[in-house]
């Protein structure tokens, strides 16, 4: 049966990912070695580093002045190292679910944390608006795609004092200003690779800023001046990062990306909306994530919740039970996802519908 790969993450890569990958493992450009084999200061390897930092400037439009860099450890060690780097007194954030939760924890290991804002009395299914940044706070740190809860911000935010964003799953799915910014960074197994690098987009300028001695893994001044080579870099990741990312140029950029993202979600978000079994969590079209649909059984509906993952099951849709900290389901549409997917996920949930 033909799998719709829903997963949130490690998540669903376009066939050309994998194809490629497939091959340069078995013999990577006909040298006769493995992928998995090779040195990671040999030449080869040099063209796929080099390659992925080149492509992502070119996706995401970065301008000069910034730095890219592939580290090891997910997104969840930035959650750390930020603070770690740039939390002299206090830095602000913005409390939007449970992975901004993580960012939050950390920080308060370092120094004063101001939370400017919570959406947390309505279960995290809005994005907060209205609030006020400390000018003297050393960062404002926001996460723009809250996987668990299904928001996203979709705007490149102004905001006076440096602003850090993790988009471990949004990344590459639109076309963004990152001249806002002055710190990205995105676990790849949500939107580009599998598990085991994390991107990082740093202003040069913001590095001067760094607040304390900081142990070499955790400094990064030294894997920009190292180009992500102050150790072993994750070879395959970033090789498959890179395939990706050729992937994405053909199909037409991030432009693309985003059109197809927003096709998909909308199908998607008006079948919840007219359904009458489900609904989907977030109400603001504003705040409705593209990447991570996340819906529920209306409350009379509830105990279908088993049948509905059951006849799920039998049609071949993968990885729709929501998160275990929020229940009910969760469609992520990753850039790799076909509409045919979504139009499987459609039939279901309109299936499902006239059988209740
Ligand atoms: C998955 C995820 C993380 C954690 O990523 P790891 O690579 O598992 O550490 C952090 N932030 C967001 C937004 C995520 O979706």
């Amino acid at each position: 049966m033909k799998k719709h790969n829903f997963n949130a993450g490690p998540a669903i890569l376009p066939e050309y990912t994998i194809e490629k990958s497939i091959e340069a493992i078995k013999d990577l450009n006909g040298s006769g070695l493995s992928l998995l084999t090779i040195s990671h200061r040999s030449k080869d390897f040099d063209a796929i580093m080099d390659g992925a930092v080149a492509a992502t400037k070119r996706l995401l439009d970065i301008p000069e002045g910034y730095s890219v860099i592939f580290l090891g450890g997910g997104a969840s060690t930035q959650f750390y190292t930020v603070p770690y780097n740039f939390l002299g007194k206090k830095a602000a954030y913005l409390d939007t679910g449970s992975w901004a939760k993580g960012g939050i924890k950390e920080a308060k290991l370092f120094g004063e944390v101001d939370v400017v804002a919570s959406s947390k009395d309505k279960n995290y299914s809005y994005i907060p608006k209205g609030f006020t940044i400390p000018e003297d706070a050393d960062y404002f740190e926001i996460c723009s795609n809250n996987t668990i809860e299904g928001t996203e911000i979709l705007e490149d935010w102004d905001v006076k004092v440096p602003l850090i964003s993790d988009m471990s799953s949004d990344i590459f799915s639109r076309p963004m200003d990152v001249s806002k910014y002055s710190l990205i960074f995105a676990g790849a197994q949500k939107n580009f690779a599998p598990a085991g690098v994390t991107i990082v987009i740093v202003k040069d300028s913001f590095l001067e800023k760094v607040v304390r001695p900081v142990p070499t893994m955790a400094d990064y001044r030294v894997h920009v001046s190292k180009n992500s080579m102050q150790n072993t870099p994750p070879v395959f990741p970033i090789f498959a990062a890179l395939k990706t990312m050729e992937w994405m140029e053909q199909e037409g950029g991030v432009k693309e990306m985003e059109k197809r993202a927003i096709a998909r979600s909308e199908k998607l978000y008006d079948e919840l909306d007219r359904n009458k079994l489900f609904k989907a969590t977030v109400e603001d079209p504003a705040d409705r994530s593209r990447m991570n649909i996340t819906f529920l059984l209306k409350p009379e509906y509830e105990e279908l919740q088993d049948a509905f993952l059951e006849l799920a099951k039998a049609r071949g849709l993968v990885g729709i039970k929501g998160h275990r900290s929020v229940g009910g389901f969760r469609a992520s549409c990753y850039n790799a996802l076909p509409m045919e997917s979504v139009d499987a996920l459609v039939a279901a949930l309109q299936e499902f519908e006239k059988a209740n």
